[in-house]
């Protein structure tokens, strides 16, 4: 007797369908990776993390490269044989890659029978019933299922699903852009900026901390700009700290702050043109929140960034990070830079080399431009031969290991407060966390350590992190 999919969901757990999740990509693939387990293990699947043991597999993709869609169709072409030998399984695909392609999927891989966007995502166990009734009705050809609107807004009650994100969990406080850069694909694959209520997310955030979580990383494109699209609160709704107006990230790192049991609150990624006073006070006033801001800056070269649509000048920038260390004098920054974009002379990724340094980041990530279709730059001449792309990535990578290195030894000799997230993936024996001020940091120890606040007394540094001993509190020696 062949079961009806309903009837097998009713079933044990032991023989309960299975999903296995592939992810690509950013910290949001992580965490809507996550959040897709969790509708299926709602709905009675088990989630496994054999692939060869699933009934269905989803690939949860990522459009910011040629290279990261193109290791997807790989992945998806391995399982042609899979699905020969069983017609049952179930291919999925989504994410930006399937944002950004939709139904040209199935045209290049005849054998995915799901696509499903950014913004549907919380539907996929439905839309994996509808494509069995599907297959039940017609047996004639494959049914395929997509669902690619950007209308529909994420949030769902995590409350009674089993927390499964770690010491260092990550929080989605708000989804797309409302930026148009031109080398940038997010827009049109996430959508217009939709910030989620400080109500949900305190209270997912308490569901992250008994579940565990001793960190959370907020999420955003944007993150600074978060609330923008909130409404003002009602007439007779309490002020936010006595302060009529749209909700803003300041009000949610104060709201955050009183989350017991959570140690510290971490962000990614913000933009300077939404650089605020509120925000710089929020850093100083809030002790949870890690004194490190992810602020790219792209280039230093204002014809660049006109041309890139940043919608900031150099001079703003500094402004910015004046106004920002005015008040948090000893924040640290990262940054994350593109070489070769259409157009950059010699004189601009000069200008970019001594922006870097003159500016001071404790992190950065440089990328060579590559031109991405569905964005305003791909009609751009991509003029800057291959060559200088790698040169002057070499050139700006040193630079900014350099400057970091001079910012992480500025540690050395000092003791450091260290929230210790994981056993070191590299070496036994070592544990590794973060700084107040986010920076990277690996002490010896074990277990013990872990999701614990130490000291740390920093004797090593690089331009990658600090390194050190923990010190042991008078008090906890003599066990007072
Ligand atoms: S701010 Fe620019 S680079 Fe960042 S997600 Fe928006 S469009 Fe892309």
């Amino acid at each position: 007797m062949t079961l009806t999919r309903f009837q097998s969901l009713t079933r044990g757990a032991a023989d309960a369908p299975a999903v296995h999740l592939v992810t690509f990509g950013c910290q949001m693939n992580k965490y809507d990776s996550l959040l897709v387990e969790g509708r299926f293990a709602r709905k009675g699947y088990r989630v496994t993390a054999e692939l060869s043991e699933a009934d269905v597999v989803l690939f949860n993709t990522c459009s910011v490269r040629d290279h990261a869609e193109e290791r997807v169709y790989s992945w998806v072409g391995e399982l042609k044989r899979a699905k020969e030998e069983n017609p049952e399984l179930v291919i999925g695909v989504m994410g930006c890659m399937a944002q950004r392609s939709g139904d040209d999927i199935f045209r290049r891989a005849g054998h995915v029978d799901l696509v499903c966007g950014t913004r549907q995502l919380q539907h996929l166990p439905e839309m994996v019933e509808e494509l069995y009734e599907l297959r039940r009705e017609s047996r004639s050809r494959p049914p395929r299922v997509s669902a690619l609107s950007l209308d529909d807004d994420v949030a769902v009650e995590r409350a009674g699903e089993p927390y499964t994100g770690g010491r260092a969990g990550f929080l989605v406080a708000m989804r797309g852009c409302d930026l148009s850069c031109t080398f940038c694909v997010v827009p049109r694959t996430r959508g217009r900026v939709l910030s989620r209520p400080i109500a949900d997310l305190v209270r997912e955030a308490r569901w992250m901390v008994a579940g565990g979580a001793r960190a959370i990383t907020l999420l955003g494109q944007t993150l600074n700009s978060y609330g923008e699209d909130l409404p003002v609160p009602a007439a007779g709704e309490p002020a936010l700290r006595g302060r009529r107006g749209r909700p803003s990230l300041a009000d949610l790192l104060y709201a955050l702050e009183e989350v017991e049991g959570l140690a510290r609150v971490r962000l990614i990624t913000l933009h300077p043109a939404y650089v605020t006073r509120a925000l710089a006070e929020a850093l100083r006033d809030c002790s949870k929140v890690e004194r490190f801001l992810p602020l790219p800056a792209q280039s230093g070269s204002d014809d660049v960034l006109r041309r890139m649509k940043r919608g900031y000048t150099t001079d703003l920038y500094r402004g910015r990070v004046d106004l920002l260390r005015g008040i948090v004098p000893d924040l640290e920054l990262g940054s994350d830079w593109i070489v070769g974009f259409p157009g950059e002379s010699d004189a601009d990724f000069e200008a970019t080399l001594a922006f870097a340094g003159e500016v001071g980041f404790s992190q950065g990530y440089v990328f060579k431009y590559d031109p991405r279709p569905d964005t305003a730059a791909e009609l751009f001449q991509d003029d800057v031969p291959v060559e200088v792309k790698q040169e002057r990535n070499q050139r700006l990578l040193r630079r900014v290991e350099e400057v970091a290195l001079g910012r992480m030894e500025a540690w050395l000799g000092r003791e450091v407060e260290a929230l210790v997230d994981e056993p070191s993936p590299r070496r036994a024996g070592v544990v590794v966390g973060r700084t107040r001020h986010g920076l990277p940091v690996s002490l010896a120890g074990g277990a013990e350590l872990l999701g614990r606040e130490v000291r740390v007394a920093v004797d090593h540094a690089t331009a990658f992190g600090l390194a050190g001993r923990q010190v042991i509190e008078a008090a906890a020696l003599t066990g007072q």
